[in-house]
């Protein structure tokens, strides 16, 4: 067993930009291993998508199957088996998605070998790998040495930086076979409405509405900030919870993790939790109405207030700025 092993990923059957994040990931610690890289993407019809999956491989296995989309967790651990069988790596790098939490720890037991999950930094010391992640609500880094022949690790999106590296080597397509019907069969798909505005995840620019909005009679509030600025808009867990906006918009530890160049946290305490996923914003804003809230402690800029008197006047300015 040699070699790092990086799974990109597809979003509507396009590279899902933390693909590239998992090859910079995987270059880095395949230089300090000093071991080859490979990758690897699961799906139906990848042609188009591995032409963009230019991460520096050595070799890109392809698993390619009409039953592979949509996704199931045990179609998603077959061939995620036969990529591994055929490049035979030390190391195998998955982002952190809401699939990869289904079916990487189900990959792991089948395999009888060690996983960690959302990492945010990965080190090779000597042979061991050492990795961390946030712990207790994102208020302690934990470090830990990933144990077995092959060792497993999922990696959170947003923290390394996307970049396309040298063209890849060599192409090996694999056909996946279907794995025998389990408990589960897929008899139908429907899709969730695609959320209005920018993509959170992608956003430069982040407004960002929680519990001291005072309901969802004053999201509009937001809204128009961030439509004024070219935002996406973001929330608290709470207001998620509550219904106001649907989960997709939450923020922090059990939702998004946001890397835009400005975050404006609106009527938000600053909860480790919520600051966890925001930490690699550039800058950040606050406005709340209590100045001794926990997100000034993280905000570069800020303004104790009522966001009612604040934001009227600063959506006004932003749209006569962009005319
Ligand atoms: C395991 C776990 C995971 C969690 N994951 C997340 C997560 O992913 N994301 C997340 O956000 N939370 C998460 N939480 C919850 C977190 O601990 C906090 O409860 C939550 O972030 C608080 O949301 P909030 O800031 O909107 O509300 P509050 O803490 O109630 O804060 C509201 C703020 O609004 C201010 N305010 C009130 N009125 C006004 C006004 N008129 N103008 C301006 N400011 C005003 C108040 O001063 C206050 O600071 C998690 C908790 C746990 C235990």
């Amino acid at each position: 067993m040699a070699g790092v092993l990086v799974f990109g990923d597809t979003v509507g059957g396009a590279l899902a930009p933390a693909s590239l994040e998992m090859a910079v990931a995987g270059a880095a610690l395949a230089q300090a291993l000093n071991e080859p890289l490979t990758g690897a993407l699961i799906g139906d019809d990848l042609a188009a998508v591995a032409a963009e999956f230019n991460g520096g491989f050595a070799t890109l296995h392809l698993i390619e199957g009409k039953h592979l989309r949509p996704y199931t967790a045990r179609s998603a651990i077959a061939a995620a088996k036969a990529a591994i069988d055929a490049a035979a790596p030390s190391v195998v790098l998955f982002p952190h998605t809401l699939e990869t939490r289904e079916w990487v720890p189900r990959l792991a037991a089948m395999l009888d070998t060690g996983l960690v999950m959302d990492c945010t930094a990965l080190n090779a010391e000597g042979s061991d790998l050492v990795v961390s992640k946030p712990v207790y609500g994102g208020g302690v880094t934990a470090q830990y040495v990933v144990r077995g022949n092959i060792r497993l690790v999922t990696v959170r999106t947003g923290v390394f930086e996307a970049r396309a590296g040298a063209a890849t080597g060599a192409v090996n397509k694999i056909a996946a076979v279907e794995p025998a019907a389990g408990r589960v069969t897929l008899i139908d798909e429907a899709k969730a409405a695609a959320a209005s505005g920018v993509r959170l995840k992608d956003a430069k620019v982040i407004v960002s509405g929680g519990r001291g909005l005072g309901g969802p009679a004053n999201w509009h509030y937001i809204e128009e900030t961030a439509a004024a600025i070219g935002g996406a808009v973001g929330c608290s867990r709470p207001v998620a919870d509550s219904g106001w906006v649907s989960s997709a918009h939450q923020v922090g530890l059990s939702g998004t993790s946001v890397k835009p160049d400005l975050y404006i946290a609106v009527g938000i305490s600053g909860a480790v939790q919520h600051l966890a996923g925001i930490s690699n914003s550039s800058t950040v804003v606050a406005i709340n109405l209590d100045g001794d809230a926990d997100m000034f402690t993280r905000a570069n800029y800020g303004v104790v207030g009522d966001y009612k008197d604040v934001l009227p006047g600063f959506i006004e300015r932003a749209k006569q700025l962009r005319g």
